[in-house]
């Protein structure tokens, strides 16, 4: 089926057995004092399951480099020493490997580094210009002898590289770090040989090429181009053109395409972005080289892309030679295996929530994945079978049950999970209902899929009772939460309802006021005024943001299951109250802006500061507001989105609960996710805690 995913091809002098790569991601395990292993068994794991080029997360090619403490320099720190032990589990796996050479330049968050005569890191930059997120650090402007080293940084990087290994090396250009800072009107100030004109403003650029072309001409040299930055006043179309026709010359072997600044306001990466928004950009630019005197140089497409099935349609007319995919290797390592075979069932999809990616790697936390809790964990978690298999029983199929239950599966335990629901997903199967949060069933249907491939039993409608669970070796609570529920006068009215019976069946017409506006409340109201339709969601992102949106994987989703019906609609009446803290308060930080931001843009009121919510009435809800006044607010229909609470089977307390029966029984269980603890449950917490229960078997 993915004829022309699954050809081989070659990137300079690599030939490469599919057109699939594996995006950089800065994941934290290149600074680990582990001799490199944790980060070997991490992309060991990507190139065994099929990626057939992996692209390092950035390597600073100088201490100045670095985009903050946890980014390994090359030759400082044993840093050598640990890609060597990755390169090697890499091509161990018959895999190939790219170091990326990266310079945060404004970028860098330095606060507090030392340099390794320790002294305080510097920041430096073509001009003395802060970003928005600089967090007091004001980068110095590079004198133009110190530019010229930096050039010679990189091309000693890539012969650090090569002497590593390496296949070949990325050089970043994109996405807003150093080189796209040169070539940019609004971080390029200067008027000597580096800025002042566009010609001069792609020099470092052009010279960093040319210089890792020199130093490493046996190996793949690749760059990451902005295919837009995304930034009002800075470069435009012609001058990204412009700056691929210096480099072609050069002998680059492949441009990969990326898209939009870290601090461009304009979402890129986020569940809400239309798969393969930014095709249009990668297209533009592999026409820019399929129409110069460099027609072979490879063109690779990257981001808001999960399904190798989109890969095959975008590959299909030969503009573009291949794609590179990112967190979709973090949610399944055997995405090309599996894809490549036709189990398209069992593809564990990222469905884009940077819960345990982006969010982390932000705050220079450890990198995993929501929907894969061993991902950045798989020295600590092998996935080796187990040599004594026992009888695991799982309680709640939702995302933290069906992470225990597929974890255990694949290590070889025998696996019940009893879903007293008659459909898996839980909290995910609601989540599923919002408009961009599709995906999300995906992660459902992934799981059984694989549940049913090994063998496990799927017991759905069927609560767990005690007596069904005596003979088990252990026992996962994974029962989940229920909405919290409203005490106020007239919360028992007919036209009160909680966001799950919203998501679930819909609101009718009218004013409707949403009690609660954290995660929960924003998806609610985005499901309430945002269209279902994904196709209608892109053209409508393309004209907000004044963006080229490529239709061409839209509407083939078929791994999607169908929204269920619901009463919409556009231009509704809706308001969402809050008492305390941010709206959206528990979105993730790349993902809150996005979330709040398109309800604000589609006309949703959002009162907060409210003091008390006071009664329900038909047609209102009291309230008294911040400056103490009771008030009135229109409400046809009252949605209750103020949290959740464990759900009753988990209660300790209750003496017919499934806790203290199971305790009574001598069954030996473990309570995980947000059955444990409710308050400010996140799905990355639930589905870690049942991964390392199932690993405390
Ligand atoms: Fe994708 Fe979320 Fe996993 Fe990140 S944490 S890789 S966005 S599923």
């Amino acid at each position: 089926e993915l004829a022309v995913v699954s050809s081989p091809w070659t990137l300079g002098s690599l030939r490469l057995s599919n057109r699939v790569l594996m995006g950089s991601m800065h994941t934290g395990l290149e600074v680990l004092d582990d001799g490199g292993a944790a980060m070997a068994a991490f992309y060991r794991e990507r190139a065994a399951g099929g990626a057939a080029c992996i692209v390092t997360g950035g390597i600073a090619v100088s201490d100045e480099a670095r985009g903050g403490p946890d980014f390994a320099v090359f030759g400082a720190g044993g840093a050598d020493e640990r890609f060597r032990v990755a390169v090697a589990a890499v091509h161990d796996e018959g895999g190939t490997i790219l170091a990326q050479l990266f310079h945060a330049g404004r970028y860098a968050l330095v606060q507090g580094v030392l340099d390794r005569h320790g002294r305080q890191q510097r920041a430096v930059a073509p001009s003395a210009l802060p970003w928005a997120a600089a967090r007091g650090v004001v980068p110095e402007e590079l004198t133009a002898a110190e530019v010229e080293r930096t050039v010679e940084d990189f091309a000693a990087a890539a012969r650090s590289a090569r002497a590593i290994g390496f296949d070949g090396v990325e050089i970043m250009a994109s996405e807003g770090y150093l080189i796209n800072q040169f070539q940019s009107p609004l971080t390029n100030l200067r008027d000597d040989a580096w800025g002042g004109t566009p010609e001069k403003r792609r020099r470092f650029a052009v010279e960093v090429v040319r210089a890792v072309r020199a130093a490493v001409p046996d190996l793949a040299v690749t760059i990451r181009l902005s295919g837009a930055d995304l930034m009002p006043g800075s470069t435009t179309d012609a001058e990204v053109d412009a700056l691929v026709h210096d480099l072609l010359p050069l002998g680059l072997d492949g441009i990969s395409v990326g898209i939009g600044w870290h601090e461009s306001r304009t979402p890129t990466v986020q569940a809400a972005v239309p798969h393969g928004a930014w095709l249009a950009y990668a297209e533009r630019i592999a026409r820019v080289v399929r129409a110069s005197a460099f027609p072979d140089v490879r063109v690779i497409a990257s981001n808001r892309m999960t399904d190798l099935r989109d890969g095959e349609a975008v590959l299909a007319d030969g503009l573009l030679d291949a794609v590179a995919l990112a967190r979709p290797f973090l949610a399944d390592p055997a995405l090309v295996d599996r894809s490549l075979a036709g189990r398209f069932d069992l593809v564990n999809t990222c469905i884009g929530c940077n819960q345990a990616c982006l969010d982390r790697s932000i705050v220079g936390a450890p990198v995993s994945c929501l929907v894969n809790p061993r991902a950045g964990r798989e020295l600590a978690f092998p996935s080796r079978p187990t040599d004594g298999p026992k009888r695991v029983d799982v309680v709640g199929g939702g995302p933290a049950g069906l992470a225990a239950a597929v974890d255990a599966a694949r290590r070889g335990h025998r696996v019940t999970v009893w879903e007293a629901d008659d459909r898996l997903g839980g909290q995910f199967d609601l989540a599923a209902l919002v408009p961009g949060k599709e995906d999300y069933a995906a992660t459902v249907r992934a799981a059984r899929a694989e549940l049913e491939e090994r063998g496990a039993v799927v017991r759905t409608g069927h609560p767990a009772d005690v007596a069904d669970l005596l003979g088990s070796d252990a026992v996962v609570v994974a029962v989940g939460v229920v909405p919290r529920t409203l005490d106020v006068p007239g919360a028992d009215l007919p036209h009160v309802v909680s966001y799950e019976h919203a998501l679930r069946h819909g609101v009718p017409a009218g004013t409707v006021a949403l009690v609660g506006g954290g995660g929960i409340g924003v998806d609610t109201a985005a499901f309430l005024v945002e269209s279902p339709d994904e196709v209608v969601r892109a053209r409508e992102f393309g004209e907000w943001w004044d963006v080229a949106v490529s239709d061409e994987v839209l509407g083939d989703v078929p791994q999607r299951e169908p929204a269920a019906e619901r009463v919409l609609r556009p231009g509704s009446d809706v308001t969402v109250l809050r008492r305390s803290g941010k709206f959206g308060q528990g979105v993730g930080i790349t993902s809150r802006w996005v979330a709040v931001g398109r309800l604000r843009d589609a006309g949703v009121r959002m009162v907060g500061g409210v003091q008390e919510y006071l009664r329900i009435e038909p047609g209102r809800l009291w309230i008294r507001d911040e400056d103490g006044q009771e008030r009135a607010v229109p409400a046809d229909h009252v949605v209750v989105c103020a949290g959740q609470e464990p759900s009753p089977a988990a209660a300790a307390t209750a003496a017919d609960g499934l806790v203290p029966r199971l305790r009574a029984a001598g069954v030996p269980f473990a309570v995980v996710g947000g059955a444990r603890d409710a308050r400010g449950v996140d799905a990355v917490r639930a589905t870690s805690e049942a991964l390392e229960a199932v690993r405390r078997l």
